[in-house]
């Protein structure tokens, strides 16, 4: 897949979140693409895509905490970003078994 269709898809999620993250309601700062970032709910090396329905908006410090089970979440959004631990872990989970068979 091209640099170009990646970009592409990474513009299309932020269009689809409209520029805010999908968790906390952040919205980037204008001219800024530092803020949000996109997520591969499955990542890439274990088979994810690039499809829109694998990709999330996030805020740069929520998308840390998926990654990182060490950093500190904000109480408001704990449960919210456990979701979507949870979410994760089942979807990579799914994959595993998908290959096994
Ligand atoms: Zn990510």
């Amino acid at each position: 897949m091209t640099k170009t269709t990646n970009g592409q898809a990474r513009k299309e999620c932020r269009r689809r979140y409209m520029n805010l993250c999908a968790i906390t309601g952040t919205p980037e700062v204008e001219g800024d693409h530092k803020v949000l970032e996109v997520h591969h709910c499955i990542p890439l090396h274990l088979g994810g895509s690039w499809n829109q329905d694998n990709l999330i908006l996030l805020v740069r410090w929520i998308h840390k905490a998926v990654h990182d089970e060490s950093i500190e979440v904000d109480q408001r959004y704990a449960q919210a970003v456990e979701r979507l631990r949870k979410i994760i872990r089942v979807r990579k989970a799914m994959r595993k078994y998908r290959k096994q068979r």
